[in-house]
């Protein structure tokens, strides 16, 4: 600790090197590419949980890199709006549809009109996902269940139809979007620290089985990203007021663009020789961050 507090007093003024990003669900004003931006030329990107959040920054970041996507969750209309939003800025199609995680014949039927609007689906990206804080004691069986339900049994479903589609004969590209609070076991978060701990797994598992045909398995676990749902529901806004975000290594919240950032490099030719990976992208935080059993105390 006394390192530590040596380190910070004399740190030298550091450059700030995080992407262009805002806060609310809309396309950046500016965007500067780091690479080609023919990267996924004519691509196709099939994004659960693309209407908001980081998925709607995942969404943008790959059309801005020649990427056509399919946005897919409950909220109809909310996709509508993001699409019409994201194509108008990236001059790329983007077709929102309807879908339930946890029912495999939505899925189903969005593949298909998937593949009768682009012909091709060549990246999955798994980021649906739902979240709270609630200490083990008070949570229900059923809320529990509902989130093995969204992220864990949703992460398979999305895979498995995508891959009996399409994946099984052409090969493509799968990212995960995970978390760390498994990692350390955070208070709280037993529901969401367990589904994202399967999905991990998961990658793994896949990674192995769906190599030979051509299929990469890939994870990227955020730290806290501001500009969220996660970020308001979690807590973010009071952890930053407090100072609690420089404990982090890099002393700061994440932003959707970085997120969006690691997703592209996994989910490109850039990574081509990775599979079965866990990119973690939190500045450090999950090393060095507390894990306040006190908290439980207020719930
Ligand atoms: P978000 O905007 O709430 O994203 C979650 C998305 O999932 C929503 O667009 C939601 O859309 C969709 N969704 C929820 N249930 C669904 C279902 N049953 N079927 C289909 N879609 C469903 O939150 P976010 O914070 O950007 O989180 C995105 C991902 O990042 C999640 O996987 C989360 O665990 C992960 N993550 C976030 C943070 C953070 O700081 N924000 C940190 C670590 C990890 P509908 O309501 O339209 O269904």
């Amino acid at each position: 600790m006394w390192l530590f507090r040596r380190i910070m007093a004399e740190k030298p003024q550091l450059v700030n090197n995080s992407p262009e990003d805002t806060e609310t669900d809309e396309c950046m004003s500016t965007y500067t590419h780091i690479y080609s931006p023919d990267l996924l030329i004519d691509q196709v990107a099939f994004i659960t949980g693309g209407g908001s959040g980081i998925g709607f920054r995942i969404a943008e970041v790959l059309m801005r890199h020649g990427c056509d996507t399919v946005i897919a969750s409950r909220n109809l209309e909310k996709l509508t709006e993001a699409a019409k939003k994201l194509s108008s800025t990236t001059g790329r199609r983007c077709l929102p549809i309807a879908v339930d995680v946890r029912q495999p014949e939505t899925i189903s039927a969005a593949m298909d009109e998937t593949l009768k609007t682009f012909g091709r689906v060549d990246i999955l990206i798994n980021n649906a996902a739902g979240n709270f804080l609630c200490p083990a004691t008070s949570l229900s069986f059923n809320a529990f269940k509902t989130v093995m339900e969204i992220d864990t049994m949703g992460t398979f479903n999305t895979s498995k139809v995508v891959y009996d589609k399409w994946f099984k004969d052409h090969g493509g590209s799968i990212v995960n979007i995970s978390a760390t609070l498994g990692y350390r076991g955070q208070a709280l978060q037993v529901h969401a620290g367990s589904a994202k701990a399967a999905n991990d797994a998961m990658t793994r598992h896949l990674a192995v089985e769906w190599g030979p045909s051509g299929v990469r398995v890939n994870t990227v676990a955020p730290g806290p990203i501001s500009g969220t749902e996660g970020y308001r529901r979690l807590g973010g806004s009071h952890a930053e007021s407090a100072g609690v975000f420089r404990s982090i290594p890099l002393q700061r919240a994440g932003n959707k663009t970085e997120i969006a950032h690691a997703v592209l490099f996994l989910a490109s030719r850039a990574a081509s020789y990775v599979t079965g990976a866990i990119l973690v992208a939190d500045g450090g935080a999950w090393l060095t961050s507390a894990n306040d059993v006190e908290r439980l105390k207020d719930k």
